[in-house]
C-alpha cells in the first residue's frame, strides 16, 4: 500500500485541500479521502472549526508522522539505497549531494505541513464533503446541459449564491422554454436537493 497525498483546489470556491489515495488500488476503485484542510475560503469560513479540539493533539501527531512516513519513503530511502549500491566515487558524491538536497526539501515539507496541522480547522473534513459536492453538482448539472441536452450555455458560465453549506448553483442559459424549466428544476432537486440549481436564462423575453 503506497498512500499519495494531492492538493486539491476546487475551481467552485478557494479552498485548499489535501487529499490522501492508495495508488495500489486501480483507479476507478480508488477511494479519495481528505487528509488535512489547508485553507478554508471566505465562502465557507463560516463551517470552520475555530478552536483546537481536545483530541487535536493527537490526530495531528498521527497525521505528521504519516506525512513524514510518505515523503521519507518517496525520497530518502531511495536515495540511501543507490549512495549503497554505487561504487564510483564521482557517482556517490553526486548522489550525497542529491541526499542533501533532498534532507532540506523534506524539512520544508516539515515546516510546511506544521505550519497547516496548527490550525483548528485541518481535521474538518466535512468541509471537503461541502466543497467537493458543490465542485460535482456543477460537474455533473453541466454535463447533463450539454451532452444530454445541448442546451446552449451563456459565455458567462455560471454562478453560486449563498455561503456555508447553502450554495445554489446558477447556471447562465442562453433562453429554455419555461415548461423545459420547470421540468429541469424538478429534474435537479431530485438529484441535488432542493433548490441546490436554478437556472438562470440570460436573455428575457425568450420563454414561449
Ligand atoms: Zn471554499
Amino acid at each position: 500500500m503506497v498512500i499519495n497525498i494531492t492538493r486539491w483546489s476546487p475551481d467552485t470556491c478557494g479552498c485548499v485541500i489535501d487529499v490522501s489515495w492508495d495508488d495500489s488500488v486501480p483507479g476507478e476503485q480508488r477511494k479519495t479521502e481528505h487528509y488535512a484542510t489547508v485553507e478554508v475560503c471566505p465562502i465557507h469560513e463560516s463551517l470552520a472549526t475555530k478552536t483546537h479540539s481536545l483530541d487535536h493533539k493527537s490526530r495531528r501527531d498521527k497525521k505528521l508522522a504519516g506525512v513524514l512516513d510518505i515523503i521519507q519513503e518517496r525520497n530518502v530511502n531511495r536515495v540511501i539505497d543507490q549512495i549503497n549500491k554505487t561504487k564510483h566515487a564521482f557517482h556517490r558524491r553526486q548522489l550525497q549531494q542529491g541526499h542533501l538536497a533532498v534532507q532540506s526539501h523534506n524539512r520544508d515539507v516539515r515546516e510546511e505541513y506544521d505550519a497547516i496541522f496548527s490550525e483548528p480547522h485541518v481535521h474538518d473534513s466535512h468541509i471537503y464533503d461541502i466543497v467537493l459536492e458543490e465542485n460535482q453538482r456543477k460537474n455533473r448539472v453541466y454535463t447533463h446541459l450539454l451532452e444530454n441536452l445541448q442546451v446552449d450555455i451563456h459565455e458567462t458560465g455560471y454562478h453560486f449564491a449563498g455561503e456555508g453549506d447553502k450554495r445554489t448553483l446558477h447556471p447562465h442559459i442562453i433562453s429554455l422554454p419555461k415548461t423545459e424549466l420547470d421540468k429541469l428544476h424538478k429534474e435537479f432537486d431530485k438529484t441535488h436537493g432542493k433548490g441546490k440549481v436554478r437556472i438562470v436564462t440570460t436573455i428575457a423575453g425568450d420563454d414561449k
